[in-house]
C-alpha cells in the first residue's frame, strides 16, 4: 500500500475548479504568500476513487461484520436516521440563527426535538428532567457529578467522598476526580456485585454519593439495588446511575424509579448513534425533582401557546457544560429512532439484547471459563485464563477472531476478571450471526489446546501482522503497508 502522495504524476488531474474568485495574491501580504505551491497529491479521478476504496476495504466496521465490544453497546446504527440527519432542514440550522420576535421562530423544530427528546428520555428513565448538553459519557458524568456538588454545596453538607465499585468504567472515578472528590472503591464480592455489607462499611455522613453501572460491566443486575439507594439516601448522598448502556433496561425497567437521582446516558451506544473514533457522542443527564434547579443552563421550554424557548434564568444552575444545545445530530438522530421503535420496539430492544447474551454465554461456557455464571443482562463476561495457562491469551484470542472475519469483543475489563473476554452482542443480530461466532470461539478454544501456535501466528489476514502495540503508537508507519 502506497500513500497517495507517492502515487502523484505532475499536471495528472481528476477535476478542474473553476476559475479562481479570491482576490489576486497581490492583494495578499507578501509575508503570508507561499513561496511554492503546496504539494497536493495529482492524481486521475480513478486513482483518487481506487486508493480510498482500497483503504476502506482494510478497516472493520459494523458494516462489514459482527462487532462484539462489550461495554459499548451501539453497533446497529439504521441507516433511516443518518437520512434523518442529513435534512437540510436540520442539518443547515445555526445556532446562532437570529431569534426573530415571539421566540426562536427559525429554530422552532430544533427546539421541539431537543424538548420532545428530553421528554421521552425522562418517560423512558424515570426521571423528572434532562439535559442534552454533555458530548459524551463521561462529559455526561462529570456534568452529573457537578450536579451532585451543587446540591451538597446548596443544602450546606459536608461531602468529601465518592464511593465506586472496582468493575466501573474508568471515566466514572475521573469523573468524581475531577469534579472535587476523593475515590473510595468498593471491591466487588465474589458474585461480582456491590453488597450490603462492603457499602455499610463504608458509608459514613460524608459520602456525597454513589455512582453505580446498572447493570453492571459484568452484565449483572444487582438485586439489592433499592436497598443500596435507601442506604445512600439515609446519609443525603446521592445515587448516580451510569447508564452508558441501558439496552437491558429500555421498557422494563426505570433507574428513577430503583432509586437513582441522576443517570447519564450514551446515545452514542444505547440510541443508533455510531460509536467510535471518540465521537461524535452524546451523553444526555437526567435527575430527580430535587436536583431540577442544578441542570445546567440553558433549559429548553414549552410555552402555552405551543412554540419553544430557552430558558436561561436557573437559579442554581451549574452553568454552561457544553457550546450551545449539545451535539444537535446525534440527539436528532437517537430522537427518530425512538420514534421509529415506539414503546413495544424499545422493550423488545432489552428482551433481544439480554436473550443475545445469554445464547451466547450458555454456548461457550464449557469452552472458556465463566467467573460469575449466573444468567447476565446484555453482556457476559468470560476469562481466557485456562487458556492463558496454556499459552494462548485474550489476546490472542482476539487476534484469531479477527482472522475469522469477527471484530474482537472487549479484552481485559473489567479488571476484576483476568483474560477478560467481554462479549455483547447486539440485540439486532440474528441466530446464524451468533452461531458463526460461537462456532468461531468453540474452533479457537480447542485449537489453543491442541495447536496453540495456530492461535499465538494471529491474525495472518490482515495487511500487517502482530505489531509491536508501543512503536506503532510512538512512531507510527502509516506507509508501508
Ligand atoms: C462507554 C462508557 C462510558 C463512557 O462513555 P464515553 O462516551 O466513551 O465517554 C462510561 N461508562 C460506561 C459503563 C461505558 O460503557
Amino acid at each position: 500500500m502506497t500513500v497517495i502522495f507517492e502515487k502523484s504524476v505532475a499536471g495528472r488531474r481528476g477535476a478542474r475548479p473553476p476559475e479562481c474568485d479570491v482576490p489576486d495574491r497581490a492583494e495578499v501580504a507578501s509575508r503570508l504568500l507561499r513561496d511554492r505551491p503546496a504539494e497536493l497529491p495529482e492524481l486521475s479521478e480513478a486513482d483518487v476513487v481506487r486508493h480510498f476504496t482500497a483503504l476502506s476495504r482494510k478497516n472493520f466496521g459494523v458494516d462489514s461484520g459482527f462487532y462484539p465490544l462489550g461495554s459499548c453497546t451501539m453497533k446497529y446504527n439504521p441507516k433511516a436516521t443518518e437520512q434523518i440527519a442529513r435534512l437540510a432542514g436540520f442539518c443547515e440550522l445555526h445556532p446562532l440563527l437570529p431569534q426573530l420576535p415571539g421566540g426562536d421562530v427559525m429554530v422552532q423544530g430544533a427546539l421541539e426535538v431537543l424538548f420532545e427528546m428530553n421528554r421521552l428520555l425522562c418517560e423512558i428513565c424515570g426521571m423528572s428532567a434532562f439535559t442534552t448538553q454533555p458530548l459524551a459519557g463521561a462529559h455526561g458524568e462529570l456534568t452529573g457529578v457537578m450536579i451532585m456538588a451543587a446540591y451538597h454545596k446548596h443544602k450546606k453538607n459536608r461531602k468529601t467522598r465518592i464511593l465506586i465499585p472496582d468493575t466501573a468504567h474508568g471515566t466514572n472515578p475521573a469523573s468524581a476526580a475531577i469534579a472535587g472528590y476523593q475515590v473510595q472503591t468498593l471491591p466487588s464480592d465474589e458474585t461480582g456485585l456491590m453488597n450490603l455489607r462492603t457499602l455499610a462499611a463504608a458509608m459514613d455522613d460524608e459520602v456525597a454519593g454513589v455512582m453505580l453501572t446498572c447493570p453492571n460491566t459484568l452484565g449483572l443486575f444487582n438485586p439489592d439495588i433499592a436497598r443500596i439507594c435507601r442506604m445512600v439516601h439515609e446519609a443525603d448522598g446521592l445515587m448516580y446511575c451510569d447508564g452508558a448502556n441501558l439496552n437491558a433496561l429500555l421498557g422494563v425497567c426505570r433507574p428513577g424509579d430503583i432509586g437513582f437521582d441522576i443517570i447519564h446516558v450514551n446515545l452514542h451506544k444505547t440510541f443508533a448513534t455510531p460509536h467510535g473514533g471518540g465521537g461524535p457522542g452524546a451523553g444526555p443527564v437526567g435527575v430527580c425533582e430535587r436536583l431540577v434547579d442544578y441542570l445546567p443552563a440553558s433549559v429548553v421550554r414549552k410555552n402555552p401557546d405551543g412554540s419553544y424557548r430557552l430558558d436561561y434564568d436557573l437559579a442554581h444552575s451549574i452553568g454552561y457544560v457544553a457550546p450551545f444545545y449539545g451535539n444537535f445530530g446525534v440527539i436528532l438522530k437517537a430522537y427518530a429512532y425512538l420514534l421509529m421503535l415506539g414503546g413495544e420496539g424499545l422493550r423488545r430492544v432489552a428482551e433481544n439484547a439480554v436473550l443475545n447474551a445469554n445464547y451466547v454465554r450458555e454456548k461457550l461456557k464449557g469452552h472458556y471459563d465463566l467467573p460469575y455464571p449466573q444468567p447476565c443482562k446484555h453482556e457476559c463476561v468470560f476469562s481466557a485464563s485456562a487458556q492463558a495457562a496454556a499459552g494462548v491469551r485474550a489476546i490472542d484470542i482476539a487476534k484469531a477472531l479477527i482472522d475469522r472475519g469477527f471484530h474482537p469483543p472487549t479484552m481485559y475489563f473489567p479488571t476484576t476478571v483476568p483474560e477478560a473476554l467481554m462479549i455483547e452482542p447486539t440485540e439486532t443480530e440474528s441466530k446464524e450471526t451468533l452461531d458463526a461466532f460461537i462456532a468461531a470461539m468453540i474452533e479457537i478454544a480447542e485449537l489453543a489446546r491442541t495447536d496453540p501456535q495456530q492461535i499465538t501466528g494471529c491474525p495472518r489476514t490482515t495487511p500487517v501482522g502482530r505489531l509491536d502495540e508501543t512503536r506503532a503508537a510512538r512512531k507510527p508507519d502509516l506507509a508501508s503497508l
